[in-house]
């Protein structure tokens, strides 16, 4: 049976995630966002929707982006 990458739960019912080159087996959602769910890179929460990228950074919302010195991102428009 397979096991996920994470925590290491043997379970019948695991999620394989790929992302570019990389294939991790998760036996949960919860252990999928742990595990590949990329990090805000101002306030550190993890990023489980689109996020905002700016130059090569990515964060989790355009405050945090703002507060990196990143101008130009909006989360809304006026
Ligand atoms: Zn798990
Ligand atoms: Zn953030």
């Amino acid at each position: 049976m397979p096991k996920g990458d994470v925590c290491g739960n043997v379970y019948d019912k695991t999620i394989l995630v790929a992302q570019g080159d990389r294939t991790m087996t998760f036996d949960s959602f919860e252990c999928a966002i742990e595990g590949m769910a990329p990090r805000c890179a101002h306030c550190g929460c993890t990023i489980i929707g689109h996020g905002v990228e700016a130059e090569d950074r990515i964060y989790c919302c355009a405050h945090c982006a703002k507060e990196s010195g990143r101008a130009g991102v909006k989360d809304r428009t006026p």
